[in-house]
């Protein structure tokens, strides 16, 4: 079997011609376009490539974009002094807060500032607030790629109400959230973590897999029941060579592109599990357009209630 692709990019563009009239017709409104803000602090270099696709992606779609940075060095509170600053914004209706922070900055910074963003412009649904909304299926804005892993799969076709789930990670910002989307639409959802025993085989119960774990190709063959979907979130910049290889069949286009750029991005699935799969999500091309283009439509509809417009 040659699993069918699960293409993020398509998605993503759909999703994205379809705000096109909206944030035209809030802009004619409002007399400005939404707006996102978003801060990152350090010179992590995934996390600069992120943050530039964000801007970039957002500000072709007609949105307001604002970088704040800081250095690797800032302070938790200077960093929170920003968030004071965007959360008092007339202009803002965006904020994000680029994960992860830099480690000097305290093991609990990420919560103490996800907990100080205004829940109304929390576009990536991670304050409490949004996340307790989000539990009772009431969320107006959740995090971001937990919901287009939904978008992916809905618009893909692939049936999610009565087929069970696994989700392979626990963290708030995937893991925890794309469970709860997925019980929410009917799934029987298992979540599995570094401490489940026979992952491989709980896994392979599932006619869904949703791998969010930042292994690479930790996902073979022998995890996926024959013609399951299986999502990729993971992406795990790599430079060891020996890595790359052990993934990826000499001659192939990733290959290639490693020996190119001296680096590749990879998931949590092993290729492979293309041959075992009913339908696969490729990274990159997956998951990842499908989280900047759910970034503009919470901006959007942060926007809408903040003015008090139905959101379309
Ligand atoms: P995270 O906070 O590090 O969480 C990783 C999760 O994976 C944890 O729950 C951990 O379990 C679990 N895990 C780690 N090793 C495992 C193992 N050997 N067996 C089973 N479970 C294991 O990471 P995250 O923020 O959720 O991100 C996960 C991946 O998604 C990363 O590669 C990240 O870059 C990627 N990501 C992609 C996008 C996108 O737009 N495509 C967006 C966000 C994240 P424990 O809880 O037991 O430690």
């Amino acid at each position: 079997m040659t699993a069918r692709l699960l293409d993020g990019i398509a998605v993503a563009n759909q999703i994205r011609a379809e705000s096109a009239p909206a944030i035209a017709a809030f802009t004619a409104r409002a007399g400005r376009p939404p707006a996102l803000a978003i801060v990152l602090v350090g010179d992590d270099p995934a996390s600069a490539i992120y943050v530039r696709n964000k801007l970039k992606s957002a500000g072709d779609a007609g949105l307001r974009t604002d970088l704040e940075r800081l250095p690797a060095t800032a302070s938790l509170d200077e960093l929170l002094s920003i968030v004071a600053r965007l959360n008092a914004s007339d202009v803002h209706d965006g904020i994000l807060v680029q994960s992860p922070l830099p480690a000097a900055m305290g093991a609990d910074a990420e919560r103490q500032v996800f907990d100080a963003i205004d829940p109304a412009k929390d576009v990536d649904g991670l304050h409490p607030l949004n996340v307790g909304r989000l539990v009772q299926s009431r969320a107006a804005l959740a995090s971001c790629t937990p919901s287009g892993v939904i978008q992916l799969l809905e618009r893909s076709g692939v049936n999610i109400a009565g087929a069970h789930a696994v989700v392979i990670g626990r963290s708030d910002i995937v893991g925890k959230p794309m469970a709860l989307l997925l019980l929410h639409r009917h799934a029987t959802v298992t979540i599995c973590h570094s401490k489940t025993p026979n992952l491989p085989q709980v896994a392979a119960e599932a006619d869904i897999v949703v791998a969010a774990i930042g292994r690479p190709g930790f996902v073979t063959r022998d995890f996926v029941k024959p013609g399951a979907t299986v999502v990729d979130v993971g992406t795990t910049p790599v430079r060891d060579r020996a890595v790359v290889e052990r993934l990826f069949a000499p001659g192939s286009k990733r290959l290639e592109a490693f020996a190119k750029r001296g680096q590749l991005v990879v998931g949590d699935v092993h290729p492979d599990v293309a041959e075992v799969a009913g339908a696969l999500s490729p990274v990159p091309g997956g998951v990842g357009p499908l989280t900047i283009a759910l970034l503009l439509k919470n901006t959007l509809l942060a926007a809408q209630i903040r003015a008090g417009q139905r959101p379309t």
